[in-house]
């Protein structure tokens, strides 16, 4: 085992393949997976790779400084990408002071312990902030965000992620440690917890349940596989420029409302229902608090850069999604059981 990476939030959903990802491909390298598991994390999402001999999983906090600080000192790690973090918009207009906790105060804890470990050799040494496009704010109907787009985040999550990602720089240019960000687009795919849109509504539509949609649909959003995002942090971690921003996606627009309508017709399709019945179960809701109209990625300096380019398109990709979540009913049912039913109705409350 020549280089250890310790990876935050592999237990969550991006952090889960990025986890598989790096276990398989890198038999090599020594892969420690940090994780609080909140309600977010399931252990469950990495069964298939749990019993591999170059992956240690640890349940802990990242905003615990003394526990950080004797992690570093037991796995001497070369490498940090650091995923955990409070990552729902609604829970955090609810618990913004929970976001501001994990989201900035943890990767603060982070890059100060990296820091101590680090600093008398930075050779080989990296860490890698995962981050969203959400820090740029709101487009309107024409243009993308580009690496140089002004920060301008509008919610709690997206504030926190923001700050994270002005202390991850603040870091490289104050102490020089060897960093690396990237901002991507909404993920989708398996894995993902059913409060977040695409899961929701596959788990809602199967069941013959209301499917919300916030306002009239009319946000757009920029949809990226998340296999593909995992390949993208693969790239970025052993190619990126140090004291870079890499900005992810795929150049893939969608109206909320169409892609919901476009999920009910695979979804009639897979479950042999009549053209139009998944439909019928659309529910507009109000909409949520500073809801920003249009998040739209230039990833060209990614592809230029370093090559990497998305491999679905995404009707391909919502298929595949679908038929995940189809043939995985055991993990839906553990995790839509509990407090998650009781979190969903006080939140979508019928217009
Ligand atoms: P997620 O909520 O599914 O997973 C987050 C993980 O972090 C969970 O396993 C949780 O248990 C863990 N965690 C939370 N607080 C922790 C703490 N204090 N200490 C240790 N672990 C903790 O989130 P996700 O959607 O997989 O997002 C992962 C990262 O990618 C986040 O940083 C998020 O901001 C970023 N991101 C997400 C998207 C998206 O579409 N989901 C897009 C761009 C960027």
């Amino acid at each position: 085992m020549d280089h250890t990476i310790l990876i935050t939030g592999g237990a969550g959903f991006i952090g889960s393949h990025v986890v598989r990802l790096f276990v398989n491909n890198y038999p090599q390298y020594k892969i420690v997976n940090l994780d609080a598991l909140t309600y977010a994390g399931n252990l469950e999402n990495l069964n298939d790779i749990k019993d591999k001999p170059n992956y240690t999983f640890v349940k802990g906090d990242i905003t615990d400084e003394a526990f950080i600080d004797e992690l570093f000192q037991e796995f001497a790690f070369d490498g940090v990408i650091h995923l955990a973090a409070e990552s729902h918009v609604d829970r955090s207009i609810m618990d913004p002071l929970a976001f501001i906790k994990t989201n900035v105060m943890g990767t603060a804890t982070l890059l100060n312990t990296a820091r101590k470990y680090w600093k008398d050799n930075l050779e080989g040494k990296r860490f890698y902030h995962i981050s969203t496009d959400e820090v740029y704010g709101s487009l309107g109907q024409e243009g993308f965000f580009t690496e140089e787009t002004p920060y301008d985040p509008r919610s709690p999550y997206s504030a926190s992620k923001a700050s994270s990602d002005h202390f991850v720089m603040a870091w490289y240019h104050t102490y020089h440690l060897p960093v690396v960000i990237s901002n991507c687009s909404n993920n989708y795919g398996s894995n993902h917890f059913p409060e977040k849109l695409i899961p929701l509504a596959i788990h809602n539509i199967k069941n013959n349940k209301p499917v919300p949609v916030y306002g009239k649909g009319e946000n757009v959003r920029d949809w990226l596989f998340v296999e593909d995002h995992a390949r993208a942090i693969d790239t970025i971690y052993h190619k990126g420029r140090i004291g870079e921003t890499y900005n992810i996606g795929g150049f893939n627009e969608w109206k909320n409302i169409d892609l919901i309508n476009l999920l009910c017709i695979i979804m009639d399709k897979k479950l042999g229902r009549a053209p139009g019945t998944s439909a019928s179960l659309i529910t507009f809701v109000k909409d949520r608090a500073g809801h920003d109209l249009r998040y739209a990625i230039d990833a060209t300096k990614l592809n230029k850069e370093l090559g990497w380019y998305p491999s679905l398109q995404f009707e391909e990709g919502l298929e595949k999604t679908v038929d995940w979540y189809l043939s995985n009913e055991e993990w839906l049912d553990h995790v839509t059981s509990g407090a998650y039913q009781d979190y969903y109705s006080d939140q979508y409350q019928k217009r």
